[in-house]
């Protein structure tokens, strides 16, 4: 469904992916591992649209998508829910969502349908839709910026970093729902410095450093891993 080949990213003269093959089949939830820095939010950005590879390709569904516009790329089918959240604090959450959704010039109705889907997936949004974002928790802020994503009717979702400061249970209900959105079939790219939370909801990872891939496996493989234990699980 969707698949990197050799892609390189430069800023400068730094090279910040050096030659990335990566794949994801329909239906699968795919972790991107590695410390801060590695290249991940970069990896994402290329998919996107927002960062230009200097070489290699980016297939999604038999279309190389590598040099399309970010706007194409999301009315194509792959949303990407940033690093940061990057809500908008002083709109209300039911503005925010809305924004998700303008990429499809939809008319209003079919926007509210996808609206009330993403409140019934997410019902504490619902009860507090007309409140600004900015003084919702950090992990329900995260759950806006999923929602919003959603609002874009991803075919493939990129999540970076959903689980960054938050705290261990908030941790898991995000993941939780990631897992949820994966379960209704939508394809979900995952990255993640929580390495073992995230793992327990994959179905493959890949472990990225320096911007090159340097392992990959199932989930038990990498879970196994006494590497993969030592670098990112801790144990
Ligand atoms: P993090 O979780 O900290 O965001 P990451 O794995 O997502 O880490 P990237 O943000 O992709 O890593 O960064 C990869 C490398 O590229 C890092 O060394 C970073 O300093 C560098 N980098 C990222 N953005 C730029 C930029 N705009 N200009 C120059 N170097 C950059």
């Amino acid at each position: 469904m969707l698949r990197l080949e050799g892609a390189q990213l430069n800023y400068g003269s730094f090279r910040a992916l050096d030659g990335i093959s990566i794949h994801a089949e329909p239906g699968e939830l795919v972790v991107m591992l590695g410390a801060n820095g590695a290249g991940k939010s970069s990896l994402f950005l290329a998919i996107s649209g927002l960062r230009k590879l200097s070489r290699g390709n980016i297939w999604f569904k038999d279309q190389n998508i590598a040099g399309r516009k970010p706007s194409q790329i999301v009315q194509s089918g792959v949303v990407h829910c940033p690093e940061g959240r990057k809500l908008f604090p002083e709109m209300s959450v039911r503005k925010n969502l809305l924004l998700g959704a303008y990429v499809h010039r939809q008319d209003k109705k079919e926007s509210e349908k996808i609206l009330d889907q993403v409140f019934e997936m997410f019902p504490i949004l619902y009860e507090k839709r007309h409140d600004m974002a900015g003084s919702l928790s950090g992990g329900q802020q995260q759950m806006v910026a999923i929602g919003r994503a959603l609002m874009g009717r991803p075919q493939v979702l990129l999540l970076d970093e959903p689980s960054l400061g938050l705290a261990p249970l908030v941790v898991k209900q995000v993941l939780g729902v990631i897992k949820a959105i994966n379960d209704k079939g939508t394809t979900v790219l995952l990255a993640e410095q929580n390495a073992y939370a995230a793992l327990q909801i994959a179905h493959r990872a890949y472990v990225i450093e320096s911007g090159r891939i340097v392992m990959e496996g199932d989930r038990d493989t990498l879970l196994n891993d006494e590497r993969v234990r030592k670098a990112y699980i801790g144990a």
